[in-house]
């Protein structure tokens, strides 16, 4: 179980489209050039352990990208890469000396274990520890007054400088990259997800319309805006006979279509939210009494009009919606009970039936 976490985190590390495993391959690609130059030029200068170690470093990189292919878990690659680079650094200095720069590796890839995913705090800390030391023994007993293995000459030892300066800053723009699109990826899965949270934190599942909680905050939003405002609260009528001729599901049916009723007649400015259980409130912003009347009567006879099917049957069902006008800034709480009076007014006279006063 802990194991797939990690799996799934590390394969997080997209970068730009490319995957994770494409990411790494072009690590170890660069990784390969470097040492086919160095086993080149090292067999060239006829130094023989350093290019029989080249052997090794070649096979190994032009290996990996299979293995990194076929591994889902890539965590333990890292921890060869780690000892290849501190062994060929160590072989490096002792045959060659301090001044052509191998040294400078050990530096380079000390923030490598950090990528690694989180398991074993220490073992980063270990590892860039561990390339301390080896710098620091190095330069004690291979610095200044150190005989090389090999001399080599002043314009490649400027060759071997530079090819490795050249590699470590490539090493530490690769490795810093993964760090930025990493973070950039996390970023926005957690922007996706919080969108995702909120998401369904404000939106009623059955309908898609916003919830109670979401329409009183905008309620609260409209209030201090300081623009008037028509509410509309409408209730299905006869609904429980609805679900008790037809059925539970059929109700749910009933309750979409009325849904999608609302949401095509009112305006885009305005917000409609099921309120209840088969309850709606709209609200339209700088929208005055006649107007918030005429969308409640649109509402009212494209619902009556409107054929549900559902698995039990055919049917229609009918709304009644109490209207109120709030003045510039006047509190929501006021205006839905005269909403609800209005309403009940209307159910009481008929029902199927707007009331706006
Ligand atoms: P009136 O015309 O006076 O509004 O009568 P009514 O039957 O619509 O009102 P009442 O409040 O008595 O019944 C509302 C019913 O709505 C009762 C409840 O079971 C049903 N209801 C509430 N939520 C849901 C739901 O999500 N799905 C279904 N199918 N029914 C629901
Ligand atoms: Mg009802
Ligand atoms: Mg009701």
């Amino acid at each position: 179980m802990k194991k797939q976490t990690h799996t799934h985190e590390f394969n997080v590390l997209r970068l730009s489209g490319l995957r994770e495993d494409q990411v790494y391959t072009i690590g170890d690609l660069g990784c390969l050039a470097a040492h086919v130059f160095f086993l080149v030029s090292f067999s060239v200068l006829g130094i023989v352990p350093m290019a029989a170690y080249n052997v090794f470093s070649v096979g190994f990189y032009a290996v990996m990208p299979f293995v990194i292919r076929k591994t889902k878990n890539r965590t333990p690659l890292m921890f060869l890469v780690m000892p290849e680079i501190m062994l060929h650094t160590l072989l490096a200095v002792i045959i060659l000396g301090w001044t052509p720069g191998f040294s400078m590796y050990l530096i380079y890839i000390m923030a490598i274990p950090f990528l690694m995913p989180l398991k074993r705090v220490w073992v980063p800390y270990l590892f860039s520890g561990l390339c301390v030391v080896e710098f620091i023994a190095l330069r004690i007993f291979c610095g200044s007054g150190y005989s090389p293995v090999y001399a080599l000459s002043d314009s490649m030892t400027l060759v071997y400088y530079l090819v490795n300066t050249f590699s470590g800053a490539v090493i530490i723009i690769y490795i810093a990259s993964i760090y930025m699109f990493y973070r950039e990826i996390m970023q926005r899965r957690l922007i996706s997800k919080n969108e995702s949270l909120q998401q369904l934190a404000s939106v009623d599942p059955l309908t898609q319309l916003f919830n109670r909680r979401s329409m009183t905050d905008f309620l609260k939003r409209i209030k201090e805006s300081g623009k008037p405002y028509t509410i509309g609260l409408g209730d299905i009528d006869d609904f429980k006979k609805v679900n008790d001729s037809f059925g539970h599901d059929s109700g749910d049916e009933a309750l979409k279509a009325a849904s999608r009723v609302m949401r095509r007649l009112i305006p885009a400015e305005g917000y409609i939210s099921r309120w209840g259980g088969e309850e709606f409130l709209f609200v339209i912003p700088d929208c005055g009494l006649e107007r918030g009347r005429e969308y409640a009567e649109k509402i009212r006879q494209a619902l009556a009009s409107e054929m549900i099917s559902s698995e039990s049957g055919s049917f229609r069902v009918t709304i009644t919606i109490g209207v109120c006008e709030g003045a510039p800034g006047a509190d929501y709480e006021p205006l839905i009970s005269i909403a609800d009076s209005r309403l009940y007014e209307g159910k009481r006279s008929g029902k199927n039936i707007v009331k706006a006063s």
